[in-house]
């Protein structure tokens, strides 16, 4: 083994007043990425480019090699949740969310609260699933709140989700539902979009008054009553091939993205949202990922030149302003994965690579265009100490646009 390349999600933040004016980075005690950024170099990375927002899709196409036109993030969820896919197939990442009703329009929480249970999701997607519709779909619940949905057939993917918060580099608030819209002036795009506005309208009615979101609005939690699409896509994504790679992906966007650059990818079932707290099961779901990396390392290092590694946690905190979650957070990982890190990289002289897809400040509860920090491990002498934005700013890798990324930090395909 050669590399191993660890993407803390949405990693960057701005300072936090929780934290007495530092950013999660800054404040967290991390004992073991300070000892790798202490004898290796850091820098920062602009995923896309400077001014872009991404989403973690966009920034991970980006980082390793691609153009943004290549992929989808439809395809890459669909296709990273097991389903079978041909061409024409007209595949969405998809939401569970809140509305007041259809006819205000008013968005209340675009992830149901973030308290929608596995079984609740389950229950509801065999609802929409039997949805009477003129082609073939699929509704695909995964993780949380999260979905893939595919319309079977010879769709065009000249289409805008009803979900614009991420839009070519940018980011809104949506407080108001919209509708699926072609970009083009083509017939099947606006059929396409139809077809994606009949089934959210009908999904509604599914899910409104089922008995799940019954009970769920008894016990005064929101009902997951809408679905929110976006990152519309027909084609299989054309990626890098990324042969004498492995990845420790659990999460279906990644695990579609490592399997579609042809990476050998080793996953785990994520651990089942039972009660309500979503934080506890983010812990449970962390544990899980650290302790995994690590025997997967253990098992594949003689198998692989590089690792790809991505802890998808780390940016949730940052969705939901909480600062003190995402510092203790960025503690956990510093002492399970970077302590086993720290000792399993130096005698074989491997590299370690961290850094993020984005930044999501907690203050903006969103993703935003502030560059991420880098750190490359690469055993040289002792000089830079914490891992932290204003560290690696001054850092000797300088700036790196996230398409130069693996080349400047030396990994190679
Ligand atoms: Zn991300
Ligand atoms: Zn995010």
């Amino acid at each position: 083994m050669k590399g191993v390349l660890v993407i803390l999600d949405g990693i960057g933040d701005l300072p936090c007043k929780q934290l007495k004016d530092k950013t999660p980075l800054e404040s967290a005690d991390m004992s073991n990425l300070d000892f790798l950024a202490a004898r290796g170099e850091m820098g920062i990375m602009y995923p896309v480019k400077p001014g872009f927002i991404p989403e973690s899709d966009e920034a991970i196409v980006s980082i390793f090699g691609n153009n943004q036109i290549d992929s989808t993030r439809g395809q890459l969820e669909a296709r990273g949740s097991g389903l079978k896919l041909i061409r024409g197939d007209l595949a969405f990442r998809a939401n569970f969310a809140t509305i007041d009703s259809l006819e205000k329009g008013n968005i209340i929480d675009r992830r149901a609260g973030r308290t929608l249970t596995t079984k609740e999701a389950e229950e509801l997607s065999k609802a929409l699933n039997k949805i009477n519709m003129s082609v073939k779909f699929l509704f695909k619940p995964t993780v949380q709140h999260r979905a893939a949905l595919v319309f079977k057939g010879g769709f065009s993917d000249n289409i805008l989700g009803n979900d614009l918060t991420y839009l070519q580099g940018k980011s809104i608030n949506v407080e108001k539902i919209s509708y699926c819209k072609p970009i083009d002036d083509d017939e099947n795009s606006q059929y396409s979009a139809n077809i994606a506005n009949e089934f959210i309208e009908k999904a509604y009615g599914v899910l409104n008054e089922h008995p799940v979101n019954r009970e769920r609005r008894k016990r005064g939690l929101l009902p997951a009553n809408y679905i929110l699409i976006r990152g519309a896509g027909i084609e299989v994504p054309k990626l890098k091939m990324y042969r004498r790679w492995a990845s420790v992906a659990y999460m279906p966007l990644e695990k579609g993205f490592s399997k579609l650059s042809g990476m050998t990818v080793y996953d785990f079932d994520y651990p089942k949202l039972k009660k309500l707290d979503a934080y506890q099961n983010l812990y449970d779901g962390l544990k899980e990922a650290c302790d995994f990396s690590i025997k997967t390392i253990e098992k594949v290092k003689r198998d692989f030149d590089y690792i790809y590694i991505h802890i998808k946690e780390t940016d949730l905190p940052g969705h939901d302003n909480k600062p003190i979650e995402k510092k203790l957070m960025f503690e956990y990982i510093d002492q399970t994965l970077f302590k086993f890190l720290r000792k399993f990289a130096p005698p074989k002289n491997i590299k370690v690579v961290v850094t993020g897809d984005h930044s999501t400040p907690c203050r903006l509860k969103g993703h935003s265009a502030d560059p991420v920090p880098v750190l490359l491990y690469n055993n040289s002498e002792l000089k830079e100490k914490h891992f932290s934005e204003a560290e690696a700013m001054k850092g000797k890798l300088g700036k790196i646009v996230g398409k130069e990324f693996l080349k400047k930090v030396g990994f190679d395909k």
